[in-house]
């Protein structure tokens, strides 16, 4: 399978994250190289993605690309809770339509808390405590993601300069600082619902989203 040895054996530039496997995977939204990264060797494997479409090592024009989060919740039980579903449908097509980008997938649940954790703080928020002093209550930082491993994968992808698909500054500021550069930001579109507009406008109010 990995008769390339190149594949199997690129080393990013952030020593610890290497590509594993790669293959072409036929989607709702058209075919897309799923890259799987792995970084350092723990058991169970910590693993991430790169979703890509068309030749994104190569041209002069900025990357489309999203670093998105997991969202167990949003993604595979179609939660009101969040946007990210969303998010990650709209990012989707939009590499599919311009023919050339990247979704990082990262798989850190629930903002980097895990999942058993996030539905510990979705109780809290049952009772009325919003989304940022929900993870403060459970001793978590409001946003315990980093963004160094997305920066090695794009590296190792080729990827150099991004037009971001976010609406999070922490996020264009967690690329730049680990030396990607964001050459342009692209804004998401969320639609509120009755379930999540209040985690909408805390996100906006508290953790300076653009929305
Ligand atoms: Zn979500």
């Amino acid at each position: 399978m990995f008769d390339t040895p190149a594949l199997a054996t690129t080393v990013c530039s952030l020593s610890h994250v290497t590509r594993y496997a790669e293959a072409l995977v036929p989607t709702e939204y058209g075919p897309v190289r799923t890259v799987v990264y792995r970084v350092g060797d723990a058991v169970p494997p910590e693993e991430h993605v790169a979703l890509v479409v068309g030749d994104v090592d190569r041209g002069q024009a900025p990357v489309l690309t999203r670093v998105h989060s997991e969202c167990w919740t949003g993604e595979v039980l179609h939660s009101h809770k969040c946007d990210c579903r969303e998010q990650l449908d709209q990012a989707l097509r939009a590499v599919v339509a311009a023919g050339r980008g990247v979704v990082v997938y990262l798989r850190q649940e629930g903002r980097g808390i895990g999942l058993g954790n996030k539905v510990r703080a979705y109780a809290l928020q049952n009772e009325g405590v919003d989304t940022v002093d929900a993870n403060r209550i459970l001793g978590f930082a409001d946003d315990a993601r980093t963004y160094g491993v997305a920066a090695a994968i794009l590296r190792d992808l080729g990827v150099r300069r991004v037009a971001l698909m976010t609406n999070n500054p922490s996020k264009v500021k967690g690329l730049t600082d680990s030396g990607i550069v964001v050459a342009d930001r692209v804004a998401l579109k969320a639609e509120p619902n009755e379930h999540n507009a209040e985690y909408l406008a805390v996100k906006a109010r508290k953790m300076g989203h653009s929305l």
